[in-house]
């Protein structure tokens, strides 16, 4: 999904763990929202999906862009300079993330973070050790740092690596 922020910009939503967007819940429907997460068949995530509205914020020109009965209203900052990032984790730097690596049809990607300073995509490796070596790299360092909230090393279409293990 993508939305078109009034700046021209367009907002893009096609993958987890987004560093702009919240899910907001209306002060009216926060003790129904813990109480459905209480209530039996239901879970957290369930109950959050029935009473969130979706923000997000243009990376461009900092608005925020509320999703209301399917339609963007758009807010924007009084000083948008100071208003980066405000819809990200509470832990700020601190956020734990996702490292992924792949080898596949001799083409080898590792990338991790993604709206945080340490973060990375790299693509520019000519083998499978090359992958493996840099995954290993950044997987010590990140877990090390407290950093790290999942990693998967695949090799084609095996799973050679994942931590925490399953
Ligand atoms: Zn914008």
């Amino acid at each position: 999904m993508k939305l078109n922020c009034p700046c021209g910009n367009q907002v893009s939503d096609t993958t987890d763990l987004l560093s702009y967007k919240a899910h907001l819940v209306a002060d009216q429907d926060l003790d129904d929202l813990v109480n459905a997460a209480k209530s039996v068949g239901g879970g957290l995530r369930d109950a959050v999906a029935r009473y969130r509205r979706h923000v997000y914020q243009c990376s461009a020109c900092k608005r925020l862009l509320l999703l209301f009965d399917d339609e963007v209203h758009a807010f924007s900052a009084d000083d948008p300079a100071q208003a980066n990032q405000v819809l990200r984790s509470v832990e700020g730097e601190q956020w734990k993330r996702n490292l992924r690596a792949r080898w596949r049809n001799g083409r080898g990607e590792v990338w991790w973070g993604f709206g945080v300073e340490d973060q990375g995509f790299e693509t520019d490796f000519a083998t499978w050790d090359a992958v493996e070596t840099r995954y290993f790299e950044v997987f010590r360092r990140l877990k090390k740092g407290g950093l790290l909230r999942e990693s998967v090393l695949d090799r084609e279409s095996t799973t050679v690596h994942i931590w925490p293990a399953r």
